[in-house]
């Protein structure tokens, strides 16, 4: 009508992953384009959060947060993306979803159960499983394995854990005086680290009771839990358009602006990156924030040039050693003990995060 201005449609956004990245990133921009998130989950999860909620599953009432309750305003997909052309994205139940613009923030493709509930019930039975046993057998010395064993020598200080880890110090991911204060600490729980050897995984059985290392050494255990590293969620791409996109290791090339090199409406955010820097959610949620700024001014039909640049992030982590202590590497340090405990062990980051998606810290209204 003459006078009346029609407003432009929204633009089609599809986020494919609901982690650390994807979820803050779908959240930032529901208001402004018209956001689909694929994700194979209705929920999304606090990693760093899950080896205390094995311990203490009321903890995951905080930390498993359904899609829903922060991304009131875009739709939903539940199912794993399997295919992406140049316009459209193919999920596993068959749906294709046309988009304007594509964020791909698949991190770790890890099989976890597929609605908030399963996910808590699956915590009642870790527990119950720590619970029933006298010894436990940790498979893995990344930051999954040594988090886990820590919460379950600070909360469960009876049992006997043992930590087999294949390579010769704990904490890979992050220099050898992280890894020593970590193993001194578990030492000193009288947790048994075992380094340098691999536990027969074809023949893990819980009903047997013993298992074999590499070295053949005999483990008894009551159970194990395997800690060992996911791969990266990015083997779906390998026959997609974005094939020549992908690095040796599986990691999509980005440039400074976080678009996938060479692509104009493409963008990778989260540990999926070949950005070079230590793969954590912090630094995810950085990506995520850029992406955002970016795909604003684009959708809004401001300059390519003006688009923010992404930094490298230095390295910095901090693993947790139950509830009061941890290990950091800071850029100049590391440093071990109740201070770094302090900034990460208590509330493990959760009601930051929570805050940070717009959510109640402390209280869950279900
Ligand atoms: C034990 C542990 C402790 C940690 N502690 C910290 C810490 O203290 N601080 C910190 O900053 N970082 C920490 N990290 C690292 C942090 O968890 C990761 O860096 C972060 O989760 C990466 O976020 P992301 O969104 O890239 O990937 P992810 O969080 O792995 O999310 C990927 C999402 O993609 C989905 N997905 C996968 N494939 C598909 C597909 N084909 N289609 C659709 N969806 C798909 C998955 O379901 C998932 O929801 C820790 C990690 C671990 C394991």
């Amino acid at each position: 009508m003459e006078g009346q201005e029609l407003e432009a449609p929204k633009k089609k956004l599809v986020v494919i992953g609901g982690g650390i990245a994807g979820s803050l990133l779908a959240k930032s921009l529901q208001f402004l384009a018209d956001v689909i998130l694929i994700d194979p989950k209705e929920y999304f999860e606090i990693p760093w959060a899950s080896l205390r909620s094995m311990v203490e599953p009321s903890f995951a009432r905080r930390s498993v947060i359904n899609h829903r309750d922060y991304f009131t305003n875009g739709r939903i997909i539940t199912s794993s993306a399997i295919n992406i052309t140049e316009t459209e994205v193919l999920t596993a139940e068959g749906h294709l979803i046309a988009y304007d613009y594509l964020v791909i923030a698949t991190g770790h493709a890890n099989r976890v159960p597929k609605t908030k509930t399963e996910k808590l019930n699956q915590y009642e039975a870790d527990n119950e499983k720590i619970n029933s046993a006298h010894s436990i057998l940790i498979v893995g010395g990344g930051p999954t394995g040594v988090e886990l064993a820590g919460e379950i020598a600070v909360d469960f200080p009876g049992k006997k854990v043992t930590l087999v880890h294949n390579g010769s110090r704990l904490l890979e991911f992050i220099g050898p005086k992280a890894g020593k204060k970590s193993l001194n600490w578990l030492i000193s729980k009288k947790v048994e680290v075992i380094l340098e050897q691999r536990v027969d995984l074809n023949h893990l059985s819980d009903e047997g009771k013993t298992y074999q290392t590499s070295e053949g050494e005999t483990i008894r255990a009551d159970c194990h839990f395997l800690c060992t590293g996911i791969p990266l969620g990015s083997a779906w791409l390998k026959e997609t358009v974005l094939e020549n996109n992908l690095d040796k290791h599986g990691r999509l090339m980005v440039d400074g602006n976080l678009r996938v090199k060479g692509r104009k409406n493409i963008f990778a955010i989260g540990d999926i990156t070949n950005i070079p820097e230590i793969k954590q959610g912090y630094l995810a949620q950085k990506h995520a924030l850029v992406a955002a700024k970016n795909l604003k001014l684009l959708m809004t039909g401001g300059k390519e040039s003006k688009m923010a640049t992404y930094e490298p992030g230095s390295v910095m982590a901090i693993v947790s050693l139950g509830r009061t202590s941890a290990v950091a590497q800071f850029p100049f340090t590391t440093i071990s003990g109740c201070i770094p405990g302090l900034i990460k062990s208590r509330d493990l980051f959760v009601g930051k995060t929570r805050k940070q998606m717009g959510l109640d810290p402390l209280v869950v209204h279900d």
